[in-house]
């Protein structure tokens, strides 16, 4: 890869004893008439742009700039925490105030003010998180307060968020004059887009922390108390404000996005608000009716399932399902599926008793299995073998 890339003054069109302010100066030039908002679709553009913020990224900086000197590409693409920080075009969006903007937003800034984050030399906002958490479907009916495990990072302790070595300081950015942001255009129209050599931070380490590598951060845990709503389903987003990654340089805090997963139950399963049970009962409770004892979320309740139920029926015990985020007076409904058992072995009385009932049906049925299995014993008695049941 480094050997295809070409030499980085010739990128910027510029002498390799020119000074910081030629190189400054030729950057901006290119990255004015290669900016991806100016040249949409244009992938030349946006290699060339790419191209110029790498190069000048490398020779901006004297550590950096030195070592390209004496070793090449190959010496500033090895280098700890250094070579090219664009290493794809979203990095060159981020670097111009953030991906799909575009145009819009960086006349937003010229006329309407800065937003938050690194625009206007702010410092910029922690990043957002996410975490999940599983609940019981009693804790989603009743609401909970859990504990919840985050990973987010925090700000690092060795240096305190500065990113340099404790001892050193960062040192005012001097592209941008230590504003975060730089003016560019021509005629009337200037834009101000962040400083694509200190992110907009108007400071450059030199030295970093050996803690964070010169980040300001490290990778935390946290366990923080979350109060879950009442009826929060798993479609929902629960948007913790500030619970999310530090900023290094004393911005906000990112925010956190909690999802919740439901455990699995042993009776309901969930539809949406409605919980669905599936009931067995035996065919004579199905064909008589009977009075079953239904579990509820909280304890269980008698219902009255009808004479002639059939297989498949479905029953809804209303209201005693999930409850409704926000509105937790209306809920779901509980539901049962009826499936009816048919018992696998029969006592002799009852199948005497189902036998007199099938006489009534008028219908086919199988011969009685005692005189069944009576003459298939009897059978191999006479061939001289011994029967299961006999050796008994
Ligand atoms: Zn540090
Ligand atoms: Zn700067």
């Amino acid at each position: 890869m480094a050997e295809n890339k070409r030499d980085y003054y010739e990128v910027l069109g510029v002498e390799k004893t020119a000074t910081k302010q030629e190189i400054a100066a030729a950057y901006r030039k290119l990255a004015m008439k290669y900016h991806p908002d100016r040249n949409p679709g244009n992938e030349e553009a946006v290699e060339k742009f790419k191209e110029a913020s790498e190069a000048f990224d490398v020779l901006n900086n004297d550590e950096k700039r030195a070592t390209y000197d004496r070793y090449g590409h190959a010496g500033v693409n090895g280098m700890p925490g250094g070579g090219p920080r664009f290493n794809d075009i979203n990095d060159i969006f981020e670097a111009f105030g953030g991906m799909g903007g575009g145009f819009a937003d960086i006349f937003g800034d010229i006329f309407g003010g800065g937003r938050r984050g690194s625009r206007s030399g702010r410092p910029p906002r922690g990043e957002d998180i996410r975490c999940v958490v599983d609940l019981d479907l009693r804790e989603v009916a009743k609401g909970v307060k859990k504990k919840v495990k985050i990973r987010r990072k925090e700000v690092c302790t060795t240096c305190n968020g500065t990113g340099a070595k404790p001892g050193t300081a960062p040192e005012t950015c001097t592209y941008c004059g230590g504003h975060g942001v730089i003016m560019q255009g021509a005629g009337f129209i200037r834009m101000q887009t962040t400083c694509p050599s200190c992110h907009g931070s108007g400071k450059v380490i030199r030295q970093p922390c050996t803690s964070c590598r010169g980040s300001g951060l490290y990778d935390g845990v946290q366990e923080i108390d979350v109060e879950i709503p009442v009826g929060i389903d798993e479609r929902n987003q629960l948007r913790l404000v500030g619970e999310g990654s530090r900023s290094p340089k004393g911005g906000e805090p990112g925010d956190c996005y909690l999802n919740v997963r439901f455990r699995e139950h042993p009776v309901f399963q969930v539809d949406g608000k409605d919980l669905i049970c599936k009931m067995p009962v035996t065919f004579t409770q199905a064909a008589l009716g009977a009075t079953l004892d239904v579990p509820l979320l909280d304890g269980h309740q008698d219902f009255k399932l009808p004479a002639g139920t059939q297989n498949g029926d479905i029953f809804r015990i209303k209201g005693k399902g999930l409850p409704q985020l926000n509105r937790p007076e209306k809920c779901g409904d509980i539901v049962i599926i009826v499936t009816i058992e048919v018992p696998r072995t029969l006592t002799d009385e009852q199948e005497k008793l189902l036998r007199k009932y099938a006489e009534t049906e008028n219908v086919n049925v199988s011969p009685q299995r005692k005189g069944f299995f009576k003459r298939v014993a009897e059978y191999l008695k006479s061939l001289g073998e011994e029967t299961d049941s006999e050796k008994k």
